[in-house]
C-alpha cells in the first residue's frame, strides 16, 4: 500500500470528534447561556473538525453557584466515599483511552503513538495514584498543645493549557476532588475536545452533581470571569508566566489562593565525564517530545567547551531521526505545532537567534506541504544571555551552549527567570547530586532517571507557585488549622 494511502486509512479508521454544544454544570449536560462558538483546528489539515460552545461569565457564575453548592457535602464526605467516586471516574476514563489518544492527536497533533503513551496513558497514571490517596484518613499532626488538621480549601477554579491537555486537568481535578474541593475547569481553546470526554466519563461515573463542573471559553471570557470571581477560594493554574501574572493579580483582588504552573528554560547540564553519546541523544529526544511544546523541556544543553564539537556532531545526528509527518502515522515522532500563531512564533524565534549569532547545526529537514510544522532544530553558538537561551520558545528547538567548568555549567543553568526542570550526566552519581542541588529548579533528573508522577512538580522563580501531583499536589488544595487543647 502506498504511504499516503496507509495514512489515509489511519486517519479514516479514527474520525474525529464531533461538534459539542453543552456545557457541564450540576451534573448535567445544560445549553450554555450565550450562542458563540469555538472552532477547534487539526493542526495536520488545517481543517475545522469541530465546535463547542463559548461560554461566558454568565455561564461561570452559574458553574461556581453549582460547585458551591455542591461542596458543603463532599467536603464533609468520607475518604472512602471520595475514593470510590475517583475509581468509579477512573474505570469510566479508562474506556475511553483509545479515544483519548486519537483526539489528542486531532486536536493537538501529538503523534498517536506518543499520544496514547503520555497523553491518555499519563492522566490514568495520575487519577489512579489520586484514587488511592483519597481513600486514606489524613491523620491529624500534634505540635505541643495544638492538634493540626487539615481541610479542603473550597471551591477550585481550574484553568488549563493546550500541550498535555488531560493531563495537566487531571492533575488539578483529581487531585482537588480527592482533597474534597469541587472545581469549575475551564480548559484551553485550542483543545477543549478531549475535557469534553473527561465530562462524559464524569457523567457516566455518576459523581455527585456539581462536584465538577466544565465551561469551555476563552481566556479573556470564561478564564478572567473564573479567576475574579468572588465564590472560588483558590486558582489552579497552568500556562504561560504571562498569563499567570494576570491571574495573580486577577485573584489577589479578594486574596484568594493561587496556584501557578508556568513556563520553563530548562538547562541540561551534561558534566565532562558522562556518557556523552547517551547523554545528548537522550538530551535532544527530551526536547522532541510533543514537537518541543513541553514546558520541562530541557531546552539548553550545557556541554564542557572540550566535548563541544562533539556533542554538536552527536546532537545534529540525534535529530535527523525524529521524522516529521502525519500524526496517525506509526513513524512520526515530530507533528504539527497546535497553531499557525504558535508556529509563527517559533520561527520568531528562530529568526532572532540567528541574528544574533546563532547558527543552525542540525534539523533542515524538509517540512510536510501542509500542517503546522517547524523542523526539529539544534542550534550552536548560542549567547547564553540572548533570546533563544533566555525566552520560552515551546517548539523542536534545542540550544547547545558550552561551558569553561563546573561553576560555569551551574551559573548558566541558572542564569533564566525560569525554574522549572533539568538535568545532570555524569559517571560519579554523588558528584551528579551534588550539581542537582545547586540547581534553583523544581526538578533534576540525574543520568537520565525517569520521570516520577507521585513526586512533587513546579517551578521556583518564575516558573511558578506550588507543586502538583502526589501529596505535594493534594497538599495544595487543602488548608491548614490548629486547634490549641
Ligand atoms: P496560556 O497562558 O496562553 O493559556 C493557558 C490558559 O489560560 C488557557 O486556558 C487560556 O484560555 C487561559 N487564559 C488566557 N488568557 C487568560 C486571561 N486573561 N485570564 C484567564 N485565563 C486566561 O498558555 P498556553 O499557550 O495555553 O500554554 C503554554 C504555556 O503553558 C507555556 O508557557 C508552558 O510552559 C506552560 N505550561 C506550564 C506547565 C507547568 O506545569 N509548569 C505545564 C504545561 C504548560
Amino acid at each position: 500500500m502506498p504511504a499516503s494511502a496507509a495514512r489515509s486509512a489511519a486517519r479514516s479508521a479514527a474520525p474525529p470528534p464531533g461538534d459539542r454544544d453543552r456545557i457541564y454544570l450540576g451534573g448535567a449536560w445544560v445549553a450554555p447561556a450565550g450562542t458563540g462558538a469555538i472552532a477547534v483546528e487539526d493542526p495536520f489539515t488545517e481543517q475545522i473538525i469541530a465546535h463547542v460552545p463559548a461560554g461566558t461569565p454568565s455561564d461561570v457564575d452559574s458553574a461556581v453557584a453549582a460547585a458551591r453548592a455542591a461542596w458543603p457535602g463532599w467536603a464533609a464526605a468520607a475518604p472512602a466515599v471520595r475514593a470510590t467516586h475517583l475509581d468509579r471516574l477512573l474505570a469510566a476514563l479508562t474506556a475511553r483511552e483509545d479515544a483519548i489518544a486519537r483526539t489528542v492527536a486531532y486536536e493537538l497533533g501529538t503523534p498517536i503513538r506518543l499520544a496514547t503513551l503520555i497523553q491518555a496513558g499519563l492522566p490514568l497514571t495520575v487519577l489512579r495514584g489520586y484514587a488511592a490517596l483519597a481513600a486514606r484518613e489524613p491523620e491529624p499532626e500534634v505540635v505541643g498543645n495544638s492538634l493540626v488538621v487539615r481541610e479542603p480549601a473550597g471551591v477550585v477554579g481550574a484553568i488549563t493549557p493546550w500541550n498535555y491537555p488531560l493531563h495537566q486537568v487531571v492533575a488539578k481535578v483529581a487531585a482537588a476532588l480527592a482533597a474534597g474541593c469541587t472545581v469549575v475547569l475551564k480548559p484551553s481553546e485550542l483543545t477543549p475536545l478531549v475535557a469534553y470526554l473527561l465530562f462524559d466519563a464524569v457523567h457516566e461515573a455518576g459523581l455527585p452533581p456539581g462536584v465538577v463542573n466544565l465551561v469551555p471559553g476563552t481566556g479573556a471570557e470564561v478564564g478572567a470571569a473564573l479567576a475574579g470571581h468572588p465564590g472560588v477560594d483558590m486558582v489552579s493554574f497552568t500556562g504561560s508566566t504571562a498569563t499567570g501574572r494576570h491571574i495573580a493579580h486577577l485573584a489577589a483582588d479578594r486574596v484568594a489562593r493561587v496556584a501557578l504552573e508556568l513556563g520553563g528554560k530548562s538547562a541540561n547540564v551534561i558534566l565532562a565525564d558522562a556518557d556523552l553519546p547517551r547523554a545528548v541523544r537522550a538530551g535532544v529526544g527530551n526536547v522532541m517530545v510533543n514537537s518541543g511544546q513541553t514546558c520541562t523541556a530541557w531546552t539548553r544543553m550545557l556541554v564542557s567547551h572540550q566535548l563541544y564539537p562533539q556533542a554538536l556532531e552527536l546532537a545534529a545526528a540525534a535529530v535527523a531521526g525524529y521524522p516529521m509527518g502525519d500524526p496517525f502515522e506509526r513513524g512520526t515522532r515530530i507533528g504539527p505545532l497546535v497553531s499557525a500563531a504558535q508556529r509563527e512564533r517559533v520561527r520568531g524565534y528562530l529568526a532572532a537567534g540567528l541574528a544574533e549569532g546563532a547558527r543552525v547545526v542540525g534539523g533542515t529537514a524538509e517540512v510536510p506541504a501542509r500542517g503546522y510544522f517547524v523542523p526539529p532544530t539544534v542550534l550552536a553558538d548560542v549567547d547564553p544571555a540572548g533570546t533563544v537561551a533566555q525566552e520560552e520558545i515551546f517548539g523542536p528547538v534545542l540550544a547547545v551552549i558550552p561551558y569553561r567548568d563546573e561553576d560555569d555549567a551551574v551559573r548558566i543553568a541558572n542564569d533564566s527567570r525560569y525554574g522549572l526542570a533539568g538535568a545532570v550526566w555524569s559517571a560519579d552519581p554523588d558528584r551528579a547530586l551534588a550539581v542537582a542541588r545547586r540547581l534553583r529548579t523544581g526538578a533534576v533528573d540525574l543520568n537520565g532517571a525517569a520521570f516520577n508522577p507521585l513526586a512533587p512538580f513546579g517551578g521556583y522563580r518564575q516558573s511558578g507557585l506550588g507543586r502538583e501531583l502526589g501529596t505535594h499536589g493534594l497538599a495544595e488544595f487543602q488548608q491548614v488549622k490548629a486547634i490549641q487543647r
